[in-house]
């Protein structure tokens, strides 16, 4: 049909009949040659206790997925590996954003993986990066020695969801990655909120790296995550740092008498290094490694272990209490109405959290 603005009215404009396009898809295009099969839970479970990083990338991927298809099947792949899993030292390693964890993560893991041989994967937790939308940690760029090691696995934080949530996931990708012969296992996190206390909830080792400031350094982090650390590492002590990384040693040496003893026996120690020239990183190692003998020694090793597993049980449980209620689609509906009415002072914050409970469990 002629096009209605080719009739006499719009005369001096000419509309010309359209050219149908190809299709955006190439015809010709081969897909099933190059598509990855989707493998099983078993062929999974065999690549990864082979060790293939290809298999065991694509596992954790599966892990980090919120596909609940994904999640199911990542279940029953943790599943079946966790018994070749749990043969590993596992270190957390804390600092705020600029105090050099990537830096160091590249100089010691060179350092560990040249001292005992091995195989080192690095993981991290960083609640922010799905507001930033791409990971700050975990990131192989920043990691230029370590990423070119065949010996290391890399890996940025998962994304997706709340601290709870990714934290879950690191731990289970470190299921994964000691199944598939990581013995040694960085997970990163920044110094920051929430997330170091979900590290040391899967680490066996805390270390918190440390930046030499005014001297009024100690003022500035929280009591929490001193209380945590197995060993405080003052990073930068190069140049004319040096002295002023010294002296905050000893501030934090000092400090570090008025907390109580921890549960392990271990006395936390306070180095000085420098990350960039990799200089006192043997130290920094040498104390890691006394660490892993005192508590090997002492069981307290098991011990830390058994109370982390214990307590990611009961996280699991309320993480998925949690999303239960949430996504459920009565309690969707009224919950709006029920903040609004605690807000106007027509009920009680306490009638209100019951009310709804009872909607959930179907009392009401
Ligand atoms: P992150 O944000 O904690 O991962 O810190 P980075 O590893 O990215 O380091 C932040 C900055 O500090 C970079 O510019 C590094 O080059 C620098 N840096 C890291 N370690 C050292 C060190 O030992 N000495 C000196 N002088 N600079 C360092």
């Amino acid at each position: 049909m002629d096009h209605p603005e080719n009739s006499k009215e719009y005369l001096g404009l000419q509309v010309n009949q359209g050219v149908a396009q190809p299709s955006i898809i190439n015809p010709y295009l081969k897909r099933s040659r190059f598509q990855r099969r989707e493998l099983s839970v078993a062929e999974m479970v065999e690549g990864i206790v082979k060790g293939d990083v290809t298999v065991l990338s694509q596992a954790v991927t599966l892990v980090e997925s919120v596909n609940p298809d994904h999640q199911q099947k990542a279940q029953e792949v943790i599943d079946k590996c966790l018994p070749y899993s749990g043969k590993s030292i596992r270190i957390g390693i804390s600092g705020v954003p600029g105090a050099g964890k990537s830096t160091s993560i590249d100089e010691f893991g060179v350092h560990v993986l040249d001292r005992t041989g091995g195989k080192l994967a690095v993981l991290a937790i960083d609640p922010s990066s799905e507001r930033s939308k791409g990971s700050i940690l975990g990131d192989k760029t920043r990691m230029e020695k370590l990423s070119v090691r065949k010996e290391s696995f890399i890996r940025p934080s998962p994304t997706a969801g709340s601290l709870g949530g990714v934290a879950r996931k690191t731990r289970e990708s470190i299921i994964l990655c000691e199944a598939a012969g990581y013995d040694k296992i960085f997970v990163e996190t920044v110094g920051v909120g929430q997330s170091e206390t979900a590290c040391h909830s899967m680490v066996d080792f805390f270390l918190l790296i440390q930046l030499a400031g005014t001297g009024d350094e100690l003022q500035g982090i929280k009591r929490g995550i001193m209380e945590i650390s197995d060993g405080i590492v003052i990073n930068k002590c190069d140049g004319s740092n040096v002295d002023k990384c010294h002296i905050a040693a000893t501030n934090f040496r000092n400090a570090l008498h008025f907390f109580p003893p921890s549960d392990s026996g271990w006395v936390p120690k306070v180095l000085c290094y420098s990350g960039f020239y990799g200089t006192g990183v043997k130290e920094v190692w040498d104390m890691i490694y006394e660490y892993f003998d005192f508590v090997k020694g002492n069981g307290y090793f098991d011990y830390r272990r058994n109370e982390q597993n214990k307590y990611w049980m009961y996280e699991t449980i309320n993480e998925q209490l949690r999303n239960s209620f949430y996504n459920n689609s009565d309690i969707q509906q009224k919950l709006q109405a029920y903040e609004n009415s605690v807000l106007l002072g027509q009920k009680t914050s306490f009638a209100a959290a019951r009310d709804l409970l009872d909607i959930y469990f179907k009392k009401l």
